[in-house]
């Protein structure tokens, strides 16, 4: 009998890959698994694995050998160097027309690297998205592959057959050519670090007005069962309500540092490198930095005055007030989201279908939510929609929430309470809806300073130039 019997091979043995091979296993494919450190397949083979259709692999030849043709093999190891030092380490091993499938966090630019790389070599290459965490990763995570579309067919029935579920369609797709796919997990991320900022800030309100943590949960869970309904929310109800071994509430003795690992910086710096406002998720990550420098924090805190003003007003409008300014600024979030999609796609020709991304984000990953099945029919409706302030229920939905939304900001000033998030998704939607923006100003001052020249309104495409100092 041929010892070719894994339907796919899976290298790294942490978290992520133990529990994507164990939902393939269940799922009916033979896995065979890999990990540089080759005590954890013992170990994993013994425990976790025991009985299922998971078979192990002494080395990277051995892990080749073990495959059917084409051999399909994915990564989920440390994105960086240890991607690439397995391509390189399994090349000899490969017949061409193998595929190699990247499930780890890699760059997108790395990912369209490899790509390139690894076609000439006469493999195929996906860089996928996987997204889910743990749990998603074992029971139905969201899925995002993109690269060598030659390699669709023989995965498809092994992602979508894991791919979390959402009214009976998998949470994954093909995405796009090269590093799409990765580039779409990037823009996943950066909207994730959003949510998570835009939630954060309303906690911090809801301190502010003096509300107290039951009520607090309370509130996320009633929000949980309208427009608002999401993962982010029902997770945030869950730690509100969580009370440590003492009796008391864990929330409050957490340090107010946040970490981060790096994708929402590079949806900051894409959008930046592409010319797009995604001011959102650029505020959430320099919101993160800046709660991390919190020893500078607890100085400035005692010299640094602000206002000393209490809430005097109605809690329970002011609360109805942060659920509109919540909802209105998770839309602005995802629109820009999306308009950094666009222009990515524009930039690369890659033919990305919106809609779709915004099933593969509807379930199984950090930022599912209820909100995602509207952009899918928004995105159905009209696939060439310029943006999703535009869609006819976002519009509607932004209009309602508007005096609210208003009113929040004004009162986070006023009580000093710093709500980037919420106030920068403010302003973007009060630029973009402006006719006419102060920058004919910026133009003037290009010219003054150094002879930029600028256009005249209705002369588009001639560039004058005024000598400032001499006379009119
Ligand atoms: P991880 O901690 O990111 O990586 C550990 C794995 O990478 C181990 O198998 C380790 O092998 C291997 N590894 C590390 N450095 C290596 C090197 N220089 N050469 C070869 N192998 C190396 O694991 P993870 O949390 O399961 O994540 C896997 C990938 O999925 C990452 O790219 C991560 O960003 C991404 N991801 C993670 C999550 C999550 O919730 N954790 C969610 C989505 C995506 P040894 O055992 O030999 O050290």
């Amino acid at each position: 009998m041929s010892k070719r019997v894994g339907d796919i091979g899976l290298i790294g043995l942490a978290v992520m890959g133990q529990n994507l091979i164990l939902n393939m296993a269940d799922h009916g494919f033979t896995v065979v698994a890999y990990n540089r450190t080759v005590e954890k397949v013992h170990h994993f083979l013994a425990n976790e694995a025991k009985g299922k259709s998971i078979v192990g692999a002494e080395s990277i030849e051995d892990l080749a050998s073990k495959l059917k043709s084409p051999r399909r093999i994915m990564m989920l190891v440390k994105a960086g160097s240890a991607v690439d030092s397995f391509i390189e380490q399994i090349i000899p091993y490969l017949d061409k027309g193998d595929i190699i499938i990247d499930g780890g966090n890699s760059e997108y630019t790395d990912t369209q690297r490899r790509c390139a790389e690894l076609e000439k070599k006469g493999f195929r290459f996906v860089g996928s998205g996987v997204s889910g965490g743990e749990d998603g990763a074992r029971y139905g995570p969201s899925l995002m592959p993109g690269g060598h579309k030659e390699a669709w067919p023989y995965i498809k029935p092994i992602f979508q057959g894991i791919a979390a579920k959402t009214d009976g369609q998998p949470c994954c797709d093909w995405v796009g050519e090269d590093g799409a796919g990765h580039f779409v997990k990037m823009v996943h991320n950066g909207i994730e670090y959003g949510d998570m900022q835009l939630i954060a800030e309303i906690y911090h309100l809801m301190l502010a007005i003096g509300l107290n943590q039951a009520e607090m949960a309370d509130i996320f869970e009633e929000w949980n069962k309208g427009e608002l309904d999401s993962f982010l929310i029902e997770i945030t109800t869950d730690i509100l309500r969580y009370k440590d071994t003492d009796g008391e509430y864990l929330l409050p003795k957490i340090r107010d540092a946040a970490g981060q690992k790096g994708t929402g910086k590079w949806t900051a710096i894409a959008a930046l490198n592409y010319g797009i406002p995604v001011t959102l998720i650029g505020e959430a990550v320099f919101s993160r930095c800046l709660s991390a420098l919190i020893d500078e924090r607890h100085q400035a805190s005692k010299q640094l005055p602000g206002p000393e003003i209490n809430f005097t007003g109605d809690k329970t409008q002011f609360v109805k007030d942060l659920q509109q300014a919540l909802y209105a600024s998770k839309i602005v979030s995802y629109a820009q989201g999306f308009m950094l999609l666009k222009e990515a796609a524009n930039v690369h020709k890659w033919t990305l279908d919106y809609g779709s991304i915004a099933l593969m984000w509807r379930g199984g990953c950090i930022i599912r939510s209820v909100f995602l099945g509207q952009i899918k029919r928004a995105f159905d409706k009209d696939p060439n929609l310029s943006s999703l302030l535009l869609a006819p229920f976002f519009l509607k939905a932004i209009t309602k929430a508007q005096k609210g939304w208003r009113n929040v900001i004004s009162t986070a000033v006023n009580l000093g309470i710093p709500t980037a998030a919420l106030s920068t998704a403010l302003a973007f939607y009060d630029g973009y809806r402006s006719e006419r923006l102060p920058a004919n100003l910026l133009q003037a001052q290009r010219d003054y300073f150094g002879a930029h020249t600028y256009e005249l309104l209705g002369q588009e495409g001639k560039f004058v130039h005024t000598n400032w100092t001499g006379h009119g």
